[in-house]
């Protein structure tokens, strides 16, 4: 297997990477398929996903219920991996704290669709990782920015150039959220580091009458134009490059935590 010729801990890594692979759109989605081929060449692909479509679930975990798993291989061969009746969260939770798999990577995906800007907080894709990431490991997310079936194989091949080059540095607290736009056949685009942007809809809810003639609501809506930052992930995939992304699970805001120890609001202060 050719890899990259430039030194570093990645390289090595390479030729032996064991994957724990999961996503949000079920273990029979085709982007969970075509990113575990892929990733065979690497080493060990073990998948725990869900045993349905689980998109939009953001980092949910199942505390009231117990959890299924069906043993199943994803591909020929494969001696770990199952499906789950939770979430992507609880899929990476229970292989590792369940199950005891102990990975190189946590990776999730190829999502059907973006995962770009504040999208992400929602996404069980980034979810997935995320989860990878609390529990110790580093972590890929990864999307492909349409539904085009043949874009999954392109965007899997995008992840193996970047591993074996050397671009995703694999070390703890490293998490990356990877999105893969759709391009012409055969093209693999160039991609750029980005940071995460804001993503804003338009005509969020549709109102509906049921057969009974009760209101109900269904959720769509369409991403308004995206800001023309070109540091954001959302130009970066409107320029047709590959958006990368380094996450962090800490929300805090540093710019008012000093606005307020400066305003001298110290809870260990005296009133
Ligand atoms: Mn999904």
């Amino acid at each position: 297997m050719p890899v990259s010729s430039k030194p570093g801990l990645a390289v090595e890594r390479v030729q032996t990477l064991n994957v724990l692979l999961s996503n949000d759109d079920g273990f029979f989605a085709p982007g969970l398929k075509a990113l575990a081929t892929t990733l065979e060449q690497f080493g060990e692909v073990m998948v725990a996903a869900p045993d349905r479509e689980r998109s939009a679930v953001g980092h949910g975990i199942t505390v009231h219920q117990p959890l299924r798993i069906q043993e199943k291989p994803l591909l020929p061969g494969m001696k770990r991996s199952f499906m789950t009746s939770g979430t992507p969260a609880d899929c990476v939770k229970l292989a590792v704290q369940g199950l005891q798999w102990q990975p190189d990577v946590v990776v999730s995906g190829i999502n059907r669709g973006a995962n770009l800007g504040t999208d992400v907080l929602y996404s069980g894709t980034v979810s997935a990782a995320l989860e990878g990431l609390l529990l110790g490991f580093p972590a890929i997310a990864v999307s492909l920015c349409g539904h085009d079936e043949d874009g999954y194989t392109m965007a899997a091949e995008v992840i193996t150039r970047l591993l074996k080059n050397d671009v995703l540095p694999l070390k703890p607290g490293a998490l990356y959220n990877i999105n893969v736009p759709v391009t012409a056949a055969g093209d693999v685009p160039k991609y750029r580091f980005t940071r995460q942007g804001t993503r804003i809809y338009d005509n969020i809810f549709e109102r509906r009458q049921d057969p009974r003639g009760v209101p109900y609501f269904w959720l769509g809506g369409k991403p308004l134009p995206t800001e023309e930052d070109p540091e954001v992930d959302l130009t970066a995939i409107a320029d047709g490059c590959v958006s990368i992304t380094p996450l962090q699970p800490d929300l805090t805001n540093y710019g008012l935590l000093r606005a307020l120890r400066a305003g001298g609001n110290h809870s260990d202060k005296e009133d």
